[in-house]
């Protein structure tokens, strides 16, 4: 039996990939199951697949999931270093599905026992790209890519010479304000930016797909994973969400992939890797489909895109600073503090204001110092939010 364990397993990814595991519970051991405030959730998967240990990031709660699992062998354990520490329980496979640099830290403890970590979580990539990479080669440890558009790129590269690679393409469905005024942009709600119109995931993301923050971090975690030149990487508007990304190689072609809006292909991709297995996914019918539409992203309208390859060109930590900063404007968007249009501007100012501190710091990644600017950078982007606010 293949060992498995799921970091951020309430969540959608979470879900999603305990969906394919309860389809063949025969095949996996689950060893650690982990998520926050769902604790009704976390108890019942691992009462359900008799998890080893169930652990929450809120230590307010453990009274509880200990509440939800007594009678039952499986350890309870709470906070941030409990899922660190479960992440050290040897495991073959292990996805990556926190929400947020909090990630980070398991990602790292899963890659250092030389385990497969299919990441969803973005935000290490972003964060903390080389470092992820080396460990994962020092430790003999494989990274599969869980985010759609780059299983897609990942699939198109089977065989293929990096060498011949042109360009990548990722495409963005656009989100929720892809055919809004510009001018009503500004006065979106929450609840607006929290409906995407072809994918259903957590509300960050989701929020972050209208705003195109997700698409920036794609375009970092390209650049990060498959070790292309920013110049080489374009996202394209293609508001279906059934072509995933697309490589164009040196002879003019361009493969394309294309499949449902549903995450449980790219995770079963993952899970399964090399071979292909049958997903329960949607099959497609392109003729009832009939078109599928393509634009170029408009700046004006996704300023977050044009940062993305500020962040590259300045390299070092100022991914940490990017995604730490995008971080809290989006709390200060969900909390009230700040407007939908005002998250990049207080991403532009946290990059612009720590560019110097960003000098001084050690070039040399460690976790201590990417750590140490993600929270420099939240402090920074707070002080920002609380003068545009008051
Ligand atoms: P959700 O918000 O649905 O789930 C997040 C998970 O992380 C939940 O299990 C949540 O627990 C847990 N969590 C929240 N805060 C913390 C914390 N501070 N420490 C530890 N765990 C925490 O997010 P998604 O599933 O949508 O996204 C997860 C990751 O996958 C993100 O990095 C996202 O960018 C990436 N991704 C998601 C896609 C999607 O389709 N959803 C597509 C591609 C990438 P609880 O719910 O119990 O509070
Ligand atoms: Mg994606």
């Amino acid at each position: 039996m293949r060992k498995v364990s799921i970091f951020g397993a309430t969540g959608s990814i979470g879900q999603s990939t305990l969906d394919l595991i309860k389809r063949a519970p025969d095949e996996y051991k689950v060893v650690a199951l982990t998520g926050s405030s769902n604790i009704k959730q976390l108890a019942a998967d691992a009462k359900t697949l008799n998890a080893e240990i169930a652990v929450t990031a809120d230590e307010s709660r453990l009274g509880d999931l200990r509440d939800a699992l007594r009678g039952t062998d499986i350890i309870a354990a709470a906070g941030q270093n409990a899922i660190t520490e479960a992440a050290h329980r040897p495991a073959d496979w292990i996805m990556s599905a926190i929400v947020g640099a909090a990630g980070l830290a398991p990602g790292m403890a899963a890659l250092a026992q030389g385990s497969t970590l299919a990441l969803a979580n973005k935000e290490s990539l972003v964060c903390a790209g080389k470092l992820l990479l080396d460990t994962a080669q020092t430790h003999g440890a494989t990274i599969l890519p869980v985010d759609s558009e780059h299983s897609a790129v990942f699939q198109a590269l089977v065989g293929e010479d990096m060498a011949a690679v042109e360009r990548i393409i990722i495409t963005a469905s656009g989100g929720a304000f892809r055919d809004w005024p510009l001018e009503d942009l500004e006065n979106a709600t929450l609840a607006q930016a929290s409906s995407h119109p072809n994918w259903d995931m957590g509300q960050r993301i989701t929020i972050d797909s209208a705003s195109m923050f997700n698409k920036a971090m794609e375009v970092i975690e390209t650049h990060e994973f498959f070790h292309v030149d920013p110049k080489a990487i374009e996202v394209l508007v293609h508001p279906q969400s059934m072509i995933h990304a697309l490589v164009g190689f040196n002879d003019g072609a361009l493969m394309a992939h294309v499949g449902p809006p549903d995450m449980r292909h790219a995770i079963g991709y993952a899970l399964h890797h090399p071979a292909r297995r049958h997903l329960p996914v949607e099959r497609l019918d392109l003729a009832k489909i009939g078109t599928f539409e393509f634009r170029a992203p408009d700046e004006s309208r996704w300023p977050a895109l044009r940062l993305a390859y500020q962040v590259m060109a300045r390299g070092g930590l100022s991914g940490a600073v990017f995604n730490a900063a995008k971080e809290t404007a989006l709390d200060g968007f969900i909390a009230g503090q700040i407007k939908f249009t005002q998250m990049s501007d207080v991403v532009t100012a946290t990059l612009e204001q720590l560019d110097v501190a960003d000098s001084h710091i050690d070039a040399t990644m460690t976790l201590d110092n990417v750590l140490e600017m993600d929270r420099i950078a939240r402090f920074q982007a707070r002080s920002i939010i609380e003068k545009r606010a008051g």
